[in-house]
């Protein structure tokens, strides 16, 4: 790939050899060949187009909270949106850029008296991968709260696709059934609340996240989709598997279905952990768990 006339496109900043460790919530994984950061919205478009003439591989991040890249070199272009993250709050609207951060909005949200963010002040995404995600907690998720997402289209139109397009189920979206999509910018719609009963409710769920989940190691949340009415920290926790290590993953002692990064985990030490944790699952419950998290750049 060629550098020079990558940086010579003018799109943002351009960085070469960057550790995944440094980019993704479990502090792991191996080099990626090139990061670029569009400074705005036309920036990405225009890298886009160009990466899509030259058929080069890319790949879009958000926070790097629900991936799990190998140790191997990725030799595509990671596009991180930590500059697009533009948003404006008018009445019960929000209007949020996909690099926002969801805690930045949802905080911000409530500052405003506004109520149907609350679950997501535990979620360290963006808005972009949020609702790629379907990202959701408390019996509540993106889907009930975004009515239209502005996206890049794979022939390169900026088009809107509102909450019926959108396809939201458990962590599941449109977006993730459609990975040549971009998602630029979210349309979010809340209520007006009260500003104390929404704070109260914040603290509250964060005391009980700090008391149940191991929020003092890198991990990326849950490792694997509850299976219909069960969970499966519990399936987990069933086989013993709490405290169960490889390398430096380890199931966590506090919440079965967290893996975290104890020390210098390696991208193969947590992803061999997943499938050993799946697999053992399976032997005893015969139910066979599906993996939330994202393998990235595997054979
Ligand atoms: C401590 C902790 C707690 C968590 N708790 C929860 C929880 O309660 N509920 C929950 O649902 N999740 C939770 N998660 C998981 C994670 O935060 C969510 O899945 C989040 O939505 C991922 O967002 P991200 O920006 O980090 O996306 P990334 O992990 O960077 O990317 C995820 C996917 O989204 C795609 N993507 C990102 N941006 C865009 C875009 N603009 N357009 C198209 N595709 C895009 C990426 O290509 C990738 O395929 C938790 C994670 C951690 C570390």
């Amino acid at each position: 790939m060629n550098i020079k006339e990558l940086r010579k496109l003018k799109v943002g900043k351009v960085i070469e050899n960057v550790c995944m460790s440094k980019n993704t919530t479990y502090r792991a994984g191996g080099i990626c060949k090139l990061m670029v950061l569009p400074r705005n919205k036309e920036c990405l478009i225009k890298l886009i187009k160009y990466l899509k003439n030259k058929n080069i591989e890319y790949k879009i991040i958000g926070n790097g909270s629900n991936l799990l890249f190998s140790d191997n070199i990725y030799n595509g272009v990671l596009i991180r949106l930590d500059k697009i993250d533009n948003y404006k709050i008018e009445d019960t609207i929000i209007k949020a850029e996909a690099g926002c951060d969801l805690l930045t909005i949802a905080y911000k949200s409530a500052d405003a008296g506004l109520t149907g963010l609350e679950f997501a002040t535990g979620i360290p995404g963006t808005i972009g991968g949020a609702i790629y995600m379907n990202a959701g907690a408390y019996k509540s998720d993106m889907g009930y709260v975004v009515s239209e997402v502005e996206v890049l289209t794979p022939e390169l139109e900026v088009s809107t696709l509102y909450n019926k397009d959108l396809d939201f189920h458990y962590r599941s979206s449109f977006l993730q059934k459609n990975k040549d999509y971009i998602c630029l910018e979210a349309t979010i719609v809340l209520k007006k609340g009260n500003k104390k009963v929404i704070k109260d409710i914040i603290a509250e769920r964060r005391k009980k996240r700090l008391m149940t989940q191991p929020l003092n190691f890198p991990s990326a949340g849950s490792v694997f989709r509850n299976p219909p009415d069960d969970f499966a920290g519990r399936l987990i926790e069933e086989c013993n598997l709490k405290g169960y290590k490889i390398g430096d993953a380890m199931v966590s002692e506090k919440h079965a279905n967290f893996i975290v990064n104890i020390g210098k985990a390696t991208g193969k030490d947590i992803h061999d952990l997943i499938l050993y944790v799946k697999s053992e699952v399976y032997k005893k419950f015969k139910i066979d768990l599906l993996i939330e998290q994202e393998f990235v750049n595997w054979e």
